[in-house]
């Protein structure tokens, strides 16, 4: 055991405004944060060689998750940059639909993506880091007051960000073997969960599980299908510094087989999803291959995407086929994918069990409800993926760092980002599953697009002295020229001589006078991207110097006002239950209409306004009319 007192003279400062215990994405957000609003900051990790450490697939972003990396970068965070710095290929998913479904998606090099975030934390002035196991928390009256490591020693802080990912007593299983484990190699943490629990807090157990990798080199790729990058690819971070690929990777895509099935199920007595070993719920979205053959039996083959770990690593990930099967298992039926005769392992795929605390003992800040200054985010608050881990690091660190520099709290409401819908859903809805992002969880997604993430949440990063001011003179500049560019559409006519060609080849009728550009782009036949088509729009945008970024939201603007207009109109309907605020400690017990379910759900979850509290499952629009009325409307 330490002399605390005298080790903590040497090797830390007196008190850390926060402390950040793990540096996973959620751990490295905040770290980075709560130092750069000014805060001294500690991270302390398990292991500071997985700074940043992709646990599953080598790739970030993705259907609402892209622009979730969107909006952590548009408020100063720094997984946009990570991602743009390390990518080995690019894909702007779902570009052929409107633009509130584009979804940017990068394939990683995985190794670069933790060394890379490694790097930015050490150029963050006001991070220390220490690597030891965090074993306890020290909590006096409910306060936080620091951290107790394996070692002993006691550092002390003003807040604390727990941020434990999949390590809190976990337990990795591959077919009948099972050995204490955070991520295959790392060794599990263990205090924390008892302390909490001996406090009042509830956990839970969830799991997740991740596929074999392989050697690239043993991989015949002519059988396979390949998956190029885009060829006009974009970038993560709104910032000019980062820049888009010029070189890309491809990936392989191939099938399971019936063979394939055959063999795996064979070793469906040794999984420990099928005999009872794993009780806890993973991730529905994402499911082992086991799981895939089980639940969707008349399915004669399934994709897998093969996936490059990086530019210099023969590693490669086979992502569709995570599966915790008995090894021999995994890899024999692996040999019968076509393409993979030859395969030799890297490492076997595996699940793993940890707890989780369930998220609707938060507040809206991330803070929990029952221990002033201490926050959770990322996979320990019930949710998968590093995006959703990510942001939650990020909000965590702001709203740590506001509360060590006495400063209102900071929130983002459903209508302003992913980030907040990921949230207000979590601490007001909780969750019994992997919680992940899900365009169709926003209500407002036509707001909520990856191109005007800055135009919505850089003005409030400024404004928290987290964004630089080079992100809000960069954004008001784009802005700026995309509403006199839509104004010259308004105000500019066209010729039937200048349009028509264009029409004739979209299939329009032909134009036989003049008429506005607006009016004539708004025609169904053409589309955002055909714009540029048109001689007079070319010229413009030669003359003006505009980029494409720039060009691209005058054309959703002209193209989506319509729906932007209406659901903006919603937004602001709602807002009129946001604004009723229910008091703190308000006691439910005295509205006696209330139905049952309302009335223990309002005193479990503690709303704090009314248009919350219509969200909760149960309740329903009596419950709210009822509520209004003794909030006084
Ligand atoms: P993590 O990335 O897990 O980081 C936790 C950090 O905390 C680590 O640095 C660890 O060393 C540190 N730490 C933990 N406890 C302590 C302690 N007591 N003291 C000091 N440091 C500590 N996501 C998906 O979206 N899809 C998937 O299919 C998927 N599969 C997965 C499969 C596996 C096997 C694993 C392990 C994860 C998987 N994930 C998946 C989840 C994804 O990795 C996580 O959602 C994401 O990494 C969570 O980020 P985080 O920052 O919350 O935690």
């Amino acid at each position: 055991m330490f002399h605390v007192e005298q080790s903590n003279k040497t090797m830390f400062q007196d008190k850390y405004d926060v402390i950040v215990v793990g540096a996973g994405h959620a751990g490295s957000e905040a770290a980075a944060s709560a130092a750069n609003m000014g805060c001294s900051t500690l991270l302390v990790t398990m292991n500071l060689q997985t700074i940043g450490q992709m646990s599953c697939n080598p790739a970030m972003g993705g259907i609402a998750k892209g622009q979730i990396v969107r909006e952590i970068d548009a408020l100063g965070g720094y997984s946009g940059i990570v991602s743009d710095k390390t990518a080995i290929q690019f894909k702007m998913l779902n570009k052929s639909k409107g633009p509130a479904m584009w979804s940017p998606r990068v394939q990683s090099d995985r190794m670069r993506f933790a060394e890379e975030w490694r790097l930015m934390l050490e150029n963050t002035p006001n991070v220390d880091f220490y690597q030891e196991m965090v074993a306890g928390l020290i909590i006096e009256n409910n306060v936080i007051k620091g951290i107790k490591t394996s070692l002993g020693i006691e550092i002390k802080a003003k807040t604390v960000v727990l941020t434990n990912g999949t390590f809190l007593n976990g337990l990795i299983h591959i077919g009948e073997k099972q050995f204490g484990g955070g991520r295959a190699g790392e060794s599990a943490a263990y205090g924390i969960t008892e302390d909490l629990v001996k406090l009042g807090f509830e956990s839970g157990r969830m799991k997740t599980g991740t596929p074999p990798r392989v050697d690239g080199r043993s991989l015949d790729y002519t059988k396979m299908r390949e998956e190029k990058g885009d060829e006009k690819p974009h970038k993560f971070s709104y910032l000019d510094s980062s820049k888009p690929l010029i070189h890309q990777r491809s990936c392989w895509m191939t099938y399971t087989s019936e063979t394939v099935h055959n063999l795996l199920r064979e070793g469906f007595d040794r999984s420990p999803m099928f005999n009872g070993r794993i009780q806890s719920t993973g991730p529905r979205y994402c499911p082992s291959i086991e799981d895939k053959i089980n639940r969707f039996a008349d399915k004669d083959r399934h994709q897998l995407f093969i996936e490059p770990e990086g530019w210099n690593t023969v590693e490669v990930y086979v992502n569709g086929f995570s599966t915790s099967l008995p090894e021999e298992v995994q890899f024999k039926a692996l040999r019968s994918v076509v393409g993979f005769e030859k395969v030799k392992f890297f490492r076997p795929g595996y699940a793993i069990e940890y707890d989780y605390f369930p998220p609707t003992q938060l507040k809206h800040t991330l803070e929990t409800k029952l221990v002033d200054g201490l926050f959770f985010a990322g996979q320990i608050n019930g949710t998968t993926g590093y995006e959703e881990a990510a942001s939650q690091g990020l909000m965590a660190g702001i709203n740590a760092a506001l509360k060590v520099q006495e400063r209102d709290p900071f929130v983002l409401k459903r209508d302003e980002a992913y980030i907040g819908v990921l949230i207000d859903d979590l601490i007001t809805k909780g969750t019994e599953e992997p919680y992940r992002m899900f365009t169709s969880r926003a209500e407002y997604r036509t707001l909520l697009r990856q191109d005007n993430a800055d135009e919505r949440l850089t003005p409030k990063g400024f404004d928290l002295g987290l964004a630089a001011e080079e992100r809000l003179i960069r954004m008001n500049h784009k802005f700026n020229e995309a509403e006199k560019m839509v104004s010259f559409f308004r105000e500019t006519s066209i010729s039937p001589e200048e349009a028509n060609p264009v029409l004739e080849i979209k299939g329009s009728s032909p134009m036989v006078q003049s008429d506005k550009m607006y009016k004539v782009f708004s025609r169904p036949q053409i589309d955002l991207e055909d714009i540029v088509l048109f001689d007079k729009v070319k010229e413009y945008i030669a003359v003006n110097g505009l980029d494409e970024e720039t060009v691209e939201q005058a054309e959703i603007q002209v193209k989506y006002n319509g729906y932007i207009e209406k659901e903006r109109n919603n937004a602001d309907k709602l807002k009129r239950l946001e604004d009723v605020r229910i008091p703190d400690n308000y006691d439910f017990d005295k509205i006696k209409s209330l139905s049952y379910e309302a009335r223990e759900k309002f005193k479990k979850i503690r709303p704090v306004t009314v248009s919350q509290a219509s969200r909760i499952s149960g309740v329903n629009p009596s419950d709210i009319s009822i509520l209004l009325i003794y909030m006084g409307r």
